[in-house]
């Protein structure tokens, strides 16, 4: 599992590998910028993966699994780039059930 990463501080974008996080090899650390995740944030983030890894597992028998992940939009750098969304898109009318009978 290969995990994108942007960092906030210089923007670069750079991805992590989910085992070698896990196993403690690689550090969740910007290789540009040296910027790194407080150390309990980390610890925390690297146990979820490794729980989030272990159900996929789990799953396989069933299902194979390929996830995107998205932050969720941040609060804190509400920088100079506007975001311009496409109201037609957003704007979708809703499928109401057919009166039939
Ligand atoms: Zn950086």
């Amino acid at each position: 599992m290969i995990i994108d990463l942007t960092c906030q501080k210089c923007e670069a974008s750079f991805e992590l590998n989910a085992q070698a996080l896990i196993d403690g090899t690689e550090p969740l650390q910007c290789p540009q910028c040296a910027a790194r995740a407080p150390a309990d944030l980390a610890r925390a983030f690297v146990a979820a993966l490794t729980e989030f890894r272990a159900q996929v597992a789990a799953l396989d028998r069933k299902f194979l699994l390929s996830v995107t992940f998205e932050s969720p939009p941040s609060r804190s750098s509400t920088t100079s780039t506007p975001r311009t969304t496409t109201s037609a898109e957003a704007r979708r009318p809703l499928r109401r059930p057919h009166p039939s009978a």
